[in-house]
């Protein structure tokens, strides 16, 4: 038997435009990383990055591919919101929250809070949480 290497991938991403597999090696060949606003992005733990993107990209087209795709989706309030609050409660899922208590825990303001679970309500609005068939054909304005 041979040495028991891992034989999965070490850690590579994929171009947020093209899907192109990347190495983020220190030689890696101009991965490009930024951070862009986005509502619908809601960090993990982290409650301050939320509304942050990063976004990463195989080459400056790429990137300006990503940067202007996210241009045209607006900045949501109420959608960052939302997901703080759903955020809070798929931590205590089994428990259950009062509005009162996902105030505290998220840091809203009561304003705020409603208007998350306003935004949760109404189907997440015309974007979705995840990437949906999105069939509005805007006509092309310049
Ligand atoms: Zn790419």
């Amino acid at each position: 038997m041979g040495p028991d290497e891992d034989d999965v991938s070490p850690s590579l991403d994929a171009c947020d435009a093209c899907g192109r597999a990347l190495e983020l090696t220190g030689d890696g060949d101009g991965a490009l990383l930024a951070v862009v606003a986005d509502s619908s992005a809601n960090h993990v733990s982290e409650p301050q990055r939320d509304g942050q993107r990063m976004v990463l990209a195989c080459s400056r087209e790429c990137m300006g591919t990503i940067c202007e795709k996210l241009r045209r989706r607006p900045f949501i309030s109420d959608e960052m919101w939302a997901g703080k609050i759903v955020r809070a409660v798929r931590e205590h899922h089994s428990e259950g929250r009062s509005l009162r208590e996902l105030e505290a825990v998220t840091g809203l303001e009561a304003w705020q809070a409603e208007a998350g679970m306003r935004w949760i309500k109404r189907g997440w609005g015309p974007f979705g949480p995840a990437d949906g068939p999105g069939g509005s054909a805007d006509g092309s304005s310049t």
